[in-house]
């Protein structure tokens, strides 16, 4: 028997599982309300994804290592998730990256001009003596002399590219050097058509704070904070249950888990298995979306019909897109939902993942840090290349996670792990992955990168995962599309329904849990 309301979450990535937790939060048991997650695959989660490998040199060496083949690391200032970590008692298991570790201060380029890697000045005495001088020293400048000129309007609609932004205020050399490289990290996209707006919000803050200078509107900023030093590092956020998580959080650059991202995604649905009105369907995707009468109706790949007053859609916007396309057919009371607007505007970047790992040696395979990005090539992304954004290493900043033998007073080094990402901008890379000349290339560009004459160890692990689509970009205008979009999903679909997840609304883990929990409030019951 249908309950009298109820709601459905397309999508169990960690957007979808947001909103479905937060629902239950809003919703007990008692409600009445039935809460629906429908997950395509066979496992929660998404992109996010943890594995445990045991591995073992030639010289008997042993350990367990986790490895991320997804999202590894999360910002301290998103208070919905640091609001997660304290719902699900998880601050037992975080593992933080303090920002005076070397693991949060350095920080690399790799610039075909230079030999190895590039140290990104941290402090000013560290620029004077850096190759980047020559770049950072005028962009600064040019920027702090900056009186008149454009300014994006906040309030208004006017967007431009982050490329075209910093190059606007620090030049065009600091834009591709640092602004792309820096794109590729976060977004592996290339700079010329990310949105500043959708992207970098608080650049645009700067800039107006700053008078048109970021540089000026960053000094500001730091002033008014130490003005108001009583505060927290955190301002605690009116309506988030935060416990005292964010104690935890003071001087942190960076943090992850001791099992890794998944420990958040499989506390979640641990969560949500527990609660009496939550069903949850895995393995069995949304294929059509319609409504029936008042209510919308969901039929799944292996013909459900699941049936709900209240609709979340936490999905890929391409996907969501092709189920409307296949609902077209209606017939007596139910009709097809409405296509809507901007499902297909933005692009999403391909990535190719290679986490390889070490054996312990006494030579460093990599100084001790956070990684390096690569900027974009001066003349342009080349139309074949191995197609390199940057290299993690995984073993400075999180090596935590893993675990050594401790019996018979085990002495042995330290296992090397570092992920690579290739992909994006480049489109895929040449030699392709499954090419036995693929990883003899990556490791020969790795050993150049790092500034190596002799050739690396042979890794004990390599896992090489291509993900197709895997980060959607915000291009030029998209803050202005998703409010269209909102207005039309309200518009044809009716209250109840929304679209929500990393094509919307940002794309780091933190935005997405921000959107779940957003939309499971904003919804009238
Ligand atoms: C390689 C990589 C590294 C990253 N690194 C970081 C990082 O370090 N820090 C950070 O904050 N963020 C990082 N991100 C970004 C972040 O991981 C993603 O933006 C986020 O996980 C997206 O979550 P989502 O739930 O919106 O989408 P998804 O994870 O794509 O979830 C959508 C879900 O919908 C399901 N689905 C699809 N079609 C259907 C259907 N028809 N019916 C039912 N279900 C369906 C899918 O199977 C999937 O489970 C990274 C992303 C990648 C790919």
């Amino acid at each position: 028997m249908l309950s009298p309301k109820s709601v459905t979450v397309l999508g169990g990535g960690i957007t979808g599982l947001s909103a479905a937790l937060h629902l239950s939060r809003r919703l007990p048991a008692h409600s009445a309300v039935c809460i629906n997650l429908i997950e395509r695959s066979a496992r929660l989660g998404g992109w996010v994804f943890s594995e445990r490998v045991q591995v073992k040199d030639a010289k008997g060496h042993e350990a367990d290592v986790l490895l991320e083949s997804g999202p590894r690391t999360l910002r301290p200032n998103s208070k919905a998730l640091l609001e997660l970590i304290h719902l699900l008692d998880l601050a037992p298991s975080i593992l933080t990256v303090p920002r005076s570790a070397p693991a949060a201060r350095n920080r690399f380029l790799r610039l075909p001009s230079s030999d190895g890697l590039t140290t990104i000045p941290s402090s000013f005495i560290s620029l004077l003596a850096s190759p980047l001088a020559t770049i950072l020293v005028p962009a600064v400048l040019r920027d702090v002399r900056r009186t008149s000129g454009k300014v994006l309007n906040m309030d208004s609609s006017e967007d431009e590219s982050v490329d075209a932004f910093l190059t606007r205020h620090f030049g065009a050399e600091f834009a591709r050097t640092f602004g792309s490289a820096l794109v590729h990290g976060i977004y592996a996209t290339d700079s010329r058509i990310l949105s500043t707006r959708a992207a970098f919000p608080t650049l645009r803050q700067l800039e107006q704070h700053g008078n048109g200078s970021v540089v000026r509107g960053a000094f500001a900023e730091t002033f008014s904070s130490m003005r108001s030093s009583k505060l927290s590092e955190i301002p605690v956020a009116k309506g988030y249950d935060l416990g005292d998580v964010v104690d935890l959080m003071k001087g942190v650059s960076v943090y992850s888990f001791h099992n890794g991202m998944q420990t958040l995604t499989q506390s979640m649905a641990t969560h949500l298995q527990e609660q009496p009105n939550v069903n949850i369907l895995q393995r069995d995707g949304a294929q059509t979306l319609r409504k029936n009468n008042d209510h919308y109706e969901v039929t799944t790949k292996s013909g459900r019909r699941i049936t709900s007053t209240h609709l979340l859609a936490a999905l890929p916007l391409p996907q969501l897109h092709r189920i409307l396309e296949d609902s077209s057919s209606s017939h007596a009371d139910i009709t097809a939902l409405p296509q809507l607007p901007h499902l297909l505007e933005n692009p999403s970047s391909s990535v190719t993942v290679v986490n390889l790992i070490f054996p312990p040696s006494s030579t460093p395979i990599h100084p001790d840090g956070f990684g390096y990005l690569i900027p974009r090539p001066s003349n342009d992304y080349p139309a074949s290349s191995l197609g390199m954004l940057g290299t993690v290493f995984d073993s400075s900043a999180l090596s935590g996670q893993d675990h050594y033998p401790t019996a018979n007073g085990n002495t042995q080094g330290k296992f090397v792990k570092l992920t690579i990402m290739l992909g994006g901008p480049y489109g895929k890379p040449s030699p392709t992955p499954s090419s036995p000349e693929f990883l003899p290339a990556l490791l020969n560009e790795l050993q150049t990168h790092l500034g190596r004459r002799e050739p690396l160890p042979e890794p004990c692990v390599v896992k090489i995962r291509e993900h197709q689509d895997c980060i959607p970009t915000p291009t030029v205008g998209h803050t202005t599309r998703m409010k269209e979009l909102a207005a039309a999903v309200k518009e044809r679909w009716g209250p109840n329904a929304a679209v929500i997840g990393a094509g919307v609304g940002g794309v780091s883990i933190g935005d997405c849990v921000e959107s779940g929990r957003r939309a499971a409030y904003e919804l009238s019951f």
